[in-house]
């Protein structure tokens, strides 16, 4: 059987920038450097965001997998992101809930790591936050200036494309041609730039405006696409190996990262290696927040006519799809990968119980080919984290187990143990229902609480307006669920 370093020398990776499945190799041997677009924290995640997170926290495991070390930057965007009428999508969401903008941040953040935590997506190395870099925002524009890449005008700064096209081609990795820029999904036209397609680095801030730092060019804040350059190359260096995001944000998010570091660095690319997750779509359409066409995990139960599933099937589901594929959410595609994932965890719980003396001892040509198997399992998921191909591979070998584990050499059951926790626990991130229930209970337990507190509150007041009928109702209520109020006298 090949070592694991071996194995490690042949993972290729689809690169968006080349458009070629290519070999891994990392810029540095044994370390390998990450940046993925985190979320703009201004509403809870939807499924189709949790399927871009899911998919880069494999592609996280396998690297560690393999026996890289690791940094996985994945950024939390809290100021820059513009909605279509041009207003920062956190300070609308502040105002729309009447919050302070960095109360949504943190509530928002707040939302999306439990949310990640119960899918079992492991935390990223460091999560740096876009109001945490503002000086270093601010120096990148400043040297992009400097090189006459970008110019300012009434206190905003733009990036300067047709200057930039004089020295580097625009586009090649959305292969877009810049007046594509020009964003007709924005209601309002800024007039002040050179050029329509000029994207902004800096915006000037209204007098109003909550969210906006001192700089050279007066109160403002930073443009969305200069945070990210900003971030990664802070933390992971001028260049580095991996930049991943959803497919949506190659064009214009990643295309003018692209155009900001190599017009500030000079460099070919800002990674080496582009990878873009493909959209969750339903009912044939893009999740998306903005067009209603999109569910929570919460909204799955409905949604599925009242059958719930857990957060780990529905992983299952998401890995069941190569990453690169649109993939389209379906009560169907759910109860096929509940059925899946139920007979894979029943085959380990075989093995794990397994007494093997009963089994043969000697090499046969019929006996199952353990090392031929595993060989196939790393083709599968080192041909791009082809995760369909080795869950098909898992899925036979647990046929085998369930209905003819005899045809396994007894040597091998602990072989088979062993890569069979490696690649459905460790590598695919998915988890034993019991251990999932667990911590999806402790989720319910606490709403549960919270609402039983309520309802002795709402009691509570009922008893104060004599409304005697409906205060005996909820103690009935509440003593069929074992909670016993002893009541006091009111007045
Ligand atoms: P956002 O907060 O909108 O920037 O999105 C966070 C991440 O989710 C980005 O990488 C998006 O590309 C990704 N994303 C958004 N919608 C979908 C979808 N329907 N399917 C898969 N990924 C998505
Ligand atoms: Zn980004």
């Amino acid at each position: 059987m090949d070592k694991i370093s071996d194995i490690k020398k042949n993972l290729k990776i689809y690169n968006s920038l080349t458009g070629k499945k290519e070999l891994f190799i990392p810029i540095n041997k044994d370390y390998v450097g990450i940046y993925v677009c985190g979320p703009t924290v201004y509403n809870h995640l939807h499924l189709g965001n949790c399927r871009t997170f899911i998919s880069f926290d494999l592609v996280f495991r396998y690297l560690k997998h393999l026996g890289y070390k690791v940094r996985y930057v994945r950024n939390i965007t809290d100021v820059g992101h513009l909605e279509s009428d041009l207003e920062d999508k956190i300070f609308k969401k502040s105002r729309l809930e009447g919050l302070e903008p960095m109360e949504i941040v943190q509530k928002y953040t707040l939302s999306f790591h439990n949310l990640l935590s119960i899918l079992n997506v492991q935390p990223p190395s460091i999560e740096p936050r876009a109001t945490g870099h503002i000086i270093e925002q601010i120096d990148m524009i400043q040297k992009l200036i400097k090189k006459k890449l970008a110019y300012e005008m009434n206190g905003s700064v733009y990036f300067n494309l047709k200057e930039y096209e004089k020295f580097y081609p625009y586009g090649i990795l959305s292969k877009n041609k810049t007046n594509q820029l020009v964003n007709k999904k924005f209601k309002i036209t800024i007039v002040e730039k050179k050029n329509p397609q000029d994207f902004s680095l800096w915006k000037k801030a209204s007098s109003n405006h909550i969210m906006s730092w001192n700089s050279p060019w007066g109160k403002g804040f930073p443009g969305w696409h200069i945070e990210c350059t900003v971030m990664s190359t802070k933390y992971l260096g001028e260049t580095f190996d991996i930049h991943g995001g959803g497919i949506d944000l190659k064009f214009p998010h990643h295309e003018c990262e692209l155009a900001q570091s190599i017009g500030a660095y000079n460099r070919k690319s800002l990674a080496h290696y582009w990878m873009h997750t493909n959209m969750l779509t339903l009912n044939g359409k893009k999740m998306s927040k903005s067009t209603g066409n999109s569910l929570g995990i919460n909204d799955i139960y409905s949604f599925c006519e009242k059958k719930s599933f857990s957060p780990n099937i529905f992983r299952f589901f998401i890995l069941k799809s190569h990453y690169r594929s649109v993939m389209n959410f379906t009560k169907k595609g759910l109860i096929h990968a509940e059925k899946e994932y139920t007979k894979i965890i029943e085959s380990i719980n075989i093995l794990e119980n397994f007494n093997s003396k009963t089994l043969k001892e000697k090499n046969n040509d019929n006996f199952f080919k353990i090392f031929f198997w595993i060989k196939k399992c790393y083709e599968s998921i080192n041909d791009d984290f082809n995760t369909p191909l080795l869950i098909s591979n898992l899925f036979k070998v647990s046929h085998i187990i369930r209905h003819n584990i005899n045809e396994i050499e007894k040597c091998h059951i602990n072989l088979l143990k062993k890569y069979m926790t490696h690649f459905v626990f460790d590598i695919l991130g998915l988890k034993k229902e019991e251990e999932q229930k667990t911590k999806s209970s402790s989720l319910s337990d606490n709403r549960l609480s919270i609402l039983i507190e309520r309802l002795i509150k709402f009691r509570m007041e009922a008893r104060k307006q004599k409304n005697w009928i409906l205060s005996d109702r909820i103690r009935k209520e509440l003593s069929h669920i074992g909670v016993k109020l002893h009541d006091e006298k009111l007045f």
